[in-house]
């Protein structure tokens, strides 16, 4: 891509969230007040609702799943675009995407974009800020110039330098939002328990299984159980936030059929179940957990639903009231229509993020801190 193919000024930005090689999805994700029109000449699909995700046709290009994000509160709004994770298909899109008038995101720089900042790292904060999908983060980043600037003067070695660049990489899930999937048969909550978590009746629950094609996924903001420095003991100074976005993708009820769209749905259901962060298996009482085959990998944490019911029934399949959720036999037990134990799951996901206890620490947030921890490390 050379520099005259950049429309600074176009009021879309693309920008591939993934990287750029052979994956099962990848995201694509647009910002900006066309992102709805883009949409609709990517797809031609002209109706997008806020939230409700839509299998569709990338101009011929590959099928995936899209969604239009507007709340309507004044924030920009944004798309992503899941096409299949194949390096060809991205860049066919993301040329049909220029074509169309979207401006790929360049490489300017975050001085050039924040000339009110005091130095290079006080600019990318500044930039970093702007992106950042959680609450927590505004801290964090806030924190990062005196942190940087005491851990310059504490001579840190190479060990330091590796444990706080693996450390990093875990908090790059407050910009890019780590994703969340709930995979289980059809009727056992799943939409339920989404709707719950976004707040908003995005999902279809239905007591009829199989809505295979309506898949639901946005932004949920989650704490668990955590105040002050997110459930942590040793957090250091005042958070205004300790919320987390995840971005959480309630699937369809896997169960095969001979529908070819809706086989088309199952494998893409099987990419986002393996590119997942956190993969949450759900049962209830009545209703086995998902067929394994149907899964692409081991689920990370084992959901009960309905135990508001399913008490006694359920206590037969649970026979710890107390379960961690780490295993089949020990299920997390939720009431998602009641949102009984729907904290506690919330600490697990959070927990298997290495987010809950969240402190002020080094955070090597951009590439340029990266390199330097790197050469570090090297050395
Ligand atoms: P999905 O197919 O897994 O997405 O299941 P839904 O969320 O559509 O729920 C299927 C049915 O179970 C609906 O009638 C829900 O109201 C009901 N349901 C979901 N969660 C609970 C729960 O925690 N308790 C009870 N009693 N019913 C629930
Ligand atoms: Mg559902």
């Amino acid at each position: 891509m050379t520099d005259s193919t950049i429309q600074l000024d176009a009021d879309v930005v693309a920008c591939l969230m993934t990287a750029p090689t052979s994956g099962a999805v990848a995201i694509i994700q647009l910002r900006g007040h066309g992102s709805r029109r883009v949409l609709g000449q990517l797809t031609g699909v002209a109706e997008w609702e806020h939230g409700r995700m839509k299998l569709v046709d990338f101009s011929g290009i590959d099928q995936g799943l899209a969604v239009y994000m507007d709340s309507g509160d004044g924030c920009v709004p944004w798309a992503q675009l899941f096409p299949h994770g194949g390096p060809r298909v991205v860049r066919k899109i993301l040329d049909r995407l220029m074509q169309l008038g979207c401006a790929l995101r360049s490489d300017v720089s975050a001085v050039e974009t924040y000339p009110e900042a005091w130095n290079e790292l006080e600019a990318s904060m500044l930039a970093t800020m702007a992106q950042a999908a959680s609450p927590a983060a505004i801290d964090l980043l806030l924190a990062q110039p005196d942190l940087w600037r005491a851990l310059d003067t504490s001579q840190p070695d190479a060990a330091d330098a590796r444990r706080l660049l693996s450390r990093s990489a875990e908090l790059q899930h407050l910009i890019t939002p780590a994703t969340v999937v709930v995979a289980g048969r059809p009727n056992v909550g799943k939409s339920t328990l989404t709707n719950r978590l976004l707040g908003r009746a995005a999902s279809i629950v239905a007591d009829l299984p199989g809505t295979t094609r309506d898949w639901v996924s946005g932004l949920a903001e989650i704490s668990g159980s955590g105040n002050g420095s997110n459930g942590g003991s040793g957090g250091a100074g005042e958070w205004s936030s300790t919320a987390i976005a995840v971005c959480w993708l309630d699937t369809p009820g896997l169960r095969s059929s001979d529908d070819a769209i809706e086989q088309q749905a199952i494998v893409l259901a099987r990419g986002a179940i393996a590119e997942a962060h956190v993969v949450i298996a759900m049962r209830d009482a009545a209703t086995d957990w998902p067929d394994p085959e149907a899964l692409p990998r081991e689920p990370d944490l084992w959901v009960m639903n309905k135990v508001d019911v399913a008490e006694d029934h359920a206590a037969s399949h649970a026979p710890s009231a107390s379960g961690t959720g780490h295993d089949a036999e020990h299920p997390l037990r939720i009431s998602a229509r009641t949102g009984h134990g729907v904290t506690a799951l919330e600490d697990a996901v959070l927990e298997k993020l290495h987010l809950r206890n969240l402190t002020l620490e080094v955070w090597a947030f951009d590439a340029a801190l990266r390199q330097r921890l790197e050469k570090l490390a090297r050395s």
